[in-house]
């Protein structure tokens, strides 16, 4: 391509909508463009890194046996209200587009693919010898996220690749899991990423696994905690440890003591001189389940410990049969509005205890009147332990339970795990934290969707059985971004040589000079006919706008036909280190060659 005929429009300053490097680089450099909230045109450029990590991912899906396919991204209200996920999908979570046709059916634009592929299974594959299968596809998906951001990082309308593989035993998904969790490293691996594959959380379903393959960058949305030995990584959502021990109480006795202004475990531990692992704090929550229901959740931790929402989630979702519901639509710290809708007084901030009286609840239909009461297991053996009173300005110290506080029935482990703490496998061993971007998430979901679905297969005894399931996405333009997150410098973008838009780009420094332009008009030929794709800078402007721009897009070889032609050679410079080599013109082509497969290997 000349980029004299190109669509190549760069920007000189950082576009004010961009807060990231590789959001602000993508834009500058002309691959993206933004038109709504969330919503990019993928340009020329962009789309031909698109297609390439789109082709390393088809690689190695169809290595694994996968079918590649294509779904429909309309999608019948009907499939999921038969998983039941309709509701949650579009007004609790509201993450799916919906949308009502002329004919007055109801339709969603696909966030995912469940439904659909598990119809199909439902349809056509009647018998265990149909069996495993695995379908998957490379497709838009729609999503209104909340907060859309970082350009492709959290788009409305993105690239995914999901898979799904239906089964007969729990062996076989795990050998597919297994196939994916080496397919989906291979992929991130020949993009040239780092990354690590860390344990996921699965929701309250549970399942046997689920792990997300993180891109390491500060940028990154997630926190991942691990050891140094490389035995252990999970996303901060699901990670485990020990806790630190708890200190010896320094308070012997029960007793009510004045603690003004200490609404804060901070502030109560330096006023009372006792460590926060003495503290027992109460946390309100306040869950609203598919029921209609509002449960206000109390949970007593101790006091150096921070509440995990998505370990609390899942608790919560486990104890919706106690509510008449399936799931929990919302999970929040009730604020001032919030408590203003059920509280009959006010409540005690800061100076809660586990036993915060239920007539704080005005009951309604709506809202359950009595306090659903956990306690974190770091509470449990907790002896003259601090809490709050139920009055403001005042703790209580020297309790225990069973004496002055009965132990919440429910124990739960719904502790966060946080840099520093012990590792389980070797308390020798502490996390650590990075930032990650996730771009990848392999998933065991055995028969939730088969069972809610009614969709069996006859197994060899003749009995019908729900198929068991796994699925699998991989985020391709999630993934492209990463990319140029995780390699860049002060001059722009360093595109891995596997995914980068061209290998090489031919800058003309004086389009005058009529053997500059003769023997760069050669080599964009021979090049790209012997497969190196290679860009043509033919465009009249100054040779120094003309390699700002080419470090700018990150192409990874720059051949300049300036000064050394009259030895018969041109300069060839390395994106990635600058380093400039000159190489005699019969031989570009196979010095490139010789490179590029060495990068891309
Ligand atoms: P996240 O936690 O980031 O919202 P998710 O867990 O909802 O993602 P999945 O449903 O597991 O995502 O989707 C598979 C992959 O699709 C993710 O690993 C991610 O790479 C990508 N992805 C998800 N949401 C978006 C989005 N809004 N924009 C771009 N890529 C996305
Ligand atoms: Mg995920």
């Amino acid at each position: 391509m000349r980029l004299s005929q190109m669509l190549f429009v760069t920007l000189r300053e950082d576009p004010a909508e961009a807060e990231i490097p590789s959001h602000k680089l993508l834009l500058r450099a002309g691959y993206i463009r933004r038109i709504g909230s969330g919503i990019y045109a993928y340009l020329p450029l962009m789309w031909r890194v698109l297609k390439k990590v789109s082709q390393i991912v088809r690689e190695e899906m169809d290595a694994t046996g996968a079918q590649e396919c294509l779904l429909p991204q309309l999608q019948p209200a009907d499939l999921w209200r038969e998983s039941g996920r309709w509701d949650t999908y579009t007004q609790a979570e509201g993450i799916m587009f919906s949308l009502t046709d002329r004919r007055d059916t109801e339709l969603g634009l696909g966030p995912t693919h469940e439904e659909v592929i598990t119809t199909i299974a439902k349809d056509m594959v009647r018998s265990y010898r149909q069996l495993p299968l695995h379908l998957y596809q490379i497709q838009t998906k729609f999503r209104d996220e909340i907060r859309p951001r970082f350009g492709l990082m959290r788009g409305r309308e993105f690239i995914m690749k999901d898979g799904y593989s239906f089964h007969t035993s729990e062996e076989s998904l795990k050998k597919t899991y297994q196939d994916m969790d080496r397919a989906y490293s291979n992929m991130l691996r020949r993009s040239g990423l780092k990354f690590r594959a860390v344990d996921a959380d699965s929701g309250a379903i549970g399942g046997s696994g689920s792990q997300e393959f993180m891109v390491l960058a500060d940028a990154g949305e997630d926190e991942v905690l691990y050891t140094e030995d490389g035995l252990y990584a999970a996303n901060v959502e699901k990670a485990v440890s020990m806790p630190a021990d708890a200190e010896l109480s320094p308070f012997a006795t029960f007793e009510k003591r004045e603690t003004p202004g200490t609404d804060t475990i901070d502030k109560l531990g330096k006023f009372l001189k006792c460590s926060p692992t003495q503290v027992v704090k109460n946390v309100l929550y306040q869950a609203v389940y598919d029921s209609g229901i509002t449960v206000l959740v109390l949970v007593s931790i101790r006091g150096d410990q921070d509440v995990n929402q998505v370990k609390l989630l899942n608790e919560l979702t486990k104890l919706a049969g106690n509510y008449q519901a399936k799931t929990v639509l919302f999970l929040t710290v009730p604020d001032a509005e919030a408590q203003g809708k059920w509280a009959a007084k006010s409540l005690p901030l800061g100076y809660m205890a586990p036993d915060l009286a239920d007539d704080y609840i005005a009951g309604s239909k709506e809202v359950n009147s009595k306090f659903l009461r956990l306690v974190d297991r770091t509470a449990v053996d907790l002896t003259n332990f601090v809490t709050g009173s139920n009055e403001s300005g005042y703790h209580v110290v020297g309790a225990n339970w069973g004496t002055e506080f009965p132990l919440p029935a429910t124990v739960v482990g719904v502790r966060s795990a946080k840099k520093g703490d012990r590792a389980m496998h070797n308390p020798e061993q502490t996390l650590q934290s990075a930032r990650g971007i996730e771009v990848g998430h392999i998933f065991q979901l055995g028969t939730k969707y088969s069972q809610a679905m009614g969709a069996t297969y006859t197994n060899e005894q003749g009995e019908e059985m729900p198929f068991i399931m796994g699925c699998y996405g991989v985020g391709v333009s999630r993934l492209a971004q990463s990319a140029v997150e995780q390699s860049y410098d002060k001059d722009g973008i360093i595109w891995p040589v596997a995914i980068a838009p061209y290998h090489a780009i031919i800058s003309i420094p004086n389009i005058s000079d009529a053997q500059q332009v003769e023997v760069a008009e050669k080599l964009y030929a021979e090049l790209n006919q012997s497969g190196i794709e290679t860009l043509l800078d033919d465009r009249d402007e100054r040779a120094g706008v003309k390699f700002k721009d080419a470090d700018l897009i990150g192409i990874p070889y720059r051949i300049v036909t300036g000064r050394s032609l009259k030895l018969g050679k041109v300069e060839v410079v390395e994106r990635a280190t600058h380093k400039s080599h000159e190489i005699l013109i019969e031989e570009v082509n196979s010095t490139l060659k010789q490179w590029i497969d060495a990068a891309i290997k």
